[in-house]
């Protein structure tokens, strides 16, 4: 077994993740989260939020999981959301064309599927499954579709990503933020992806849940970030286009730094990669096992001026994106002003009003329009968009339908005057970091797993961060007796109702219940005992160092609150008392 064989076992025996439809044989690409999978991920979300919502205030919006045909043409996923695939001709078994080849051979990444198809034939490659031939590579779209409505005359799609929702809503934001730049606005919800044969298990899911912030900024202010100070000197291990090209280690450096020698490109973009590593941090991913990959020029999407992704370390998968935090420029925004006609920019005003020179064109229209007939409207709106210099001659050629047409300088009167102009219409540019919820739990529970030997037994223990293990405490009274078990659970009831996740628990040896706890990463453990009954005091175990303290009773919840928003260790709390 190795480490994520046996997470996922822990994991399905401790009710964090379950295969999806068990009982029906299953699916790949579909997991539940079991009571204690669902409450992590709850937590890892409120996490994200307490940084995004709370901190950067950006409010979140929810739009519906299908969205109309029209939102994925304009956004280019119609035709260009597809992954190159082969079918074996023999079992008829369908694979991810580059996965198969990578499985023999090395090849960069983004080849087209006739270079695909050439390998496969080249090398003899065969079906992983029946080893018969593999056909011809072909795209498939990885969006999966439905029809809206009765009958099949409204198609629709099951969103392949959250960011498009808040797209489509950007003029109702702008209004909603004043009309002024720089806002921002998230959402977390569920994506689909029709994945070809994921083989990654809770790595590549078909349905997964997304945390998305789309931050629409000025392009001229994409270098002064309000609050960049505050990351300036964050050390990132960035493992950029030059690293990787010449097959050198990720370089440490500070996030003003990467600025300020164009590494990262501009200021905002590095600001939600500082954001992304600190959101990673709290949620218990390890930061020896954490980089920041640039994206090749080669990969990057064509609109794309710069792009990194968080990638985690894990055992079996190797580095593995799991945020993504890209500058989109205003291609989003271009693209749905387009498709749906409505005016997606923004006015942004001049520090102060600036004088412009406009030339200003009255055609004869009495003459152009008999003379040109269906061509007159065409001819005004070209001499209109001419500038000065190009009026003032004998006269002017345009070019309309492709047909050449003449108009003596006769036919219109020019002339420039001064105005005042108070600002401008500007497309905001976006700067987007997209996380991957499903990815960061599953990391982050790899990266919380440890084995040990205590006492010649074995003991497993998940190592979760403190603000996100699903059960903060467990109040186990020593013996399942009263007059214990009756004060643990008054214990238990007063410390929920101050809004702790806490677990009582009676039912085996006091042993057993740690183990139990620590399996599931119940950072603190109370313990009721006889001493309880006579001074009114607890033992709080610590579920990493296994040490112990005496709380009295009225402290337990300051004393946990303290715990929980610190990484202060439980012994500077209490007096001391011998260790499990
Ligand atoms: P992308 O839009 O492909 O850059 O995806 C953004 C984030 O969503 C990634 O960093 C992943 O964490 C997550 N993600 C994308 N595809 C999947 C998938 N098939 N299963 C689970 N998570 C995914």
């Amino acid at each position: 077994m190795d480490t994520y064989d046996k997470v996922f076992e822990l994991a399905k025996n401790r009710g964090f993740i379950w295969p999806s439809f068990e009982i029906y044989g299953g699916a790949s690409g579909f997991y539940d989260y079991g009571p204690m999978g669902a409450t992590l991920k709850r937590k890892i979300e409120d996490a994200w939020r307490r940084l995004y919502c709370v901190g950067e205030g950006f409010y979140e919006i929810e739009a519906p999981t299908i969205g109309v045909e029209a939102i994925f043409e304009a956004s280019g996923h119609v035709g260009g959301f597809a992954d190159p695939m082969t079918t074996c001709q023999k079992c008829k078994e369908s694979f991810r064309a580059d996965h198969i080849i990578k499985g023999v051979m090395e090849i960069p990444d983004g080849l087209k599927k006739e270079q695909l198809t050439e390998i496969i034939k080249n090398k003899n490659i065969e079906c992983p499954e029946c080893g018969g031939p593999l056909g011809e590579v072909y795209d498939f779209n990885l969006m999966f579709n439905t029809w809206i409505g009765p009958g099949q005359k409204k198609k629709g799609y099951l969103r392949p990503e959250t960011a498009q929702g808040m797209f489509v809503d950007f003029p109702r934001l702008l209004r909603f933020y004043r009309e002024k730049l720089p806002f921002g606005v998230t959402q977390i919800g569920k994506s689909y992806r029709n994945e070809i044969s994921p083989r990654q298990g809770v790595i590549r899911l078909r349905e997964f849940t997304q945390a998305e912030a789309e931050v629409f900024v000025n392009p001229k202010d994409k270098n002064s970030h309000p609050n960049f100070a505050a990351v300036r000197d964050m050390v990132l291990s960035l493992y950029d286009e030059d690293c990787q090209l010449n097959n050198k280690p990720p370089v440490p450096m500070t996030v003003g730094d990467a600025v300020a020698k164009g590494t990262i490109a501009n200021e905002y973009l590095a600001y939600y990669v500082a954001l992304t590593n600190v959101f990673l941090a709290t949620v218990g991913i390890d930061p020896k096992r954490l980089r920041f990959r640039q994206h090749m020029r080669t990969e990057r999407a064509h609109y794309a001026t710069d792009c990194w992704d968080a990638e985690v370390l894990l055992e079996r998968f190797g580095w593995v994106e799991i945020v993504g935090i890209a500058d989109r420029t205003n291609y989003d925004l271009t693209a749905h002003q387009k498709r749906s006609e409505v005016d997606m920019s923004v006015f942004v005003p001049f520090e102060k009003p600036m004088k412009v020179t406009r030339t200003i064109v009255t055609p004869d229209m009495k003459v152009i329009g008999p003379k040109y007939k269906g061509k007159a409207g065409k001819i005004m709106a070209a001499l209109k968009a001419m500038k000065q210099e190009e009026l003032s001659k004998p006269e002017v050629v345009l070019n309309i339908d492709g047909e050449d047409i003449v108009i003596p300088s006769s036919l219109f009167e020019h002339k420039t005057v001064e105005e005042d102009v108070s600002g401008e219409n500007v497309l905001a540019h976006v700067v987007e970091p997209s996380y991957g919820v499903d990815r960061t739990l599953y990391s982050a529970l790899e990266h919380a797993y440890g084995e040990e030997i205590v006492k010649g037994e074995e003991r497993i223990v998940l190592r979760l961060a403190r603000s996100v293990a699903p059960i903060t405490a467990a109040v186990l009274p020593l013996l399942s007796k009263e007059p214990l078990a009756g004060k643990a659970r008054a214990i238990a009831l007063d410390l929920k109702e101050k809004g702790f996740f806490i677990e009582y628990d009676e039912s085996g040896t006091i042993g057993k219940r740690y183990r139990r706890n620590d399996e599931v990463g119940t950072p603190f453990s109370i313990t009721i005992d006889f001493d309880t009954m006579e001074d009114d005091t607890v033992t709080i175990r610590d579920r990493d160092t296994m040490s112990q303290v005496r709380v009295p009773v009225k402290d337990l919840s300051s004393v946990l609150g303290e715990l929980l928003a610190s990484d202060r260790p439980l012994t500077d709390f209490g007096k001391k008392v011998a260790a499990e």
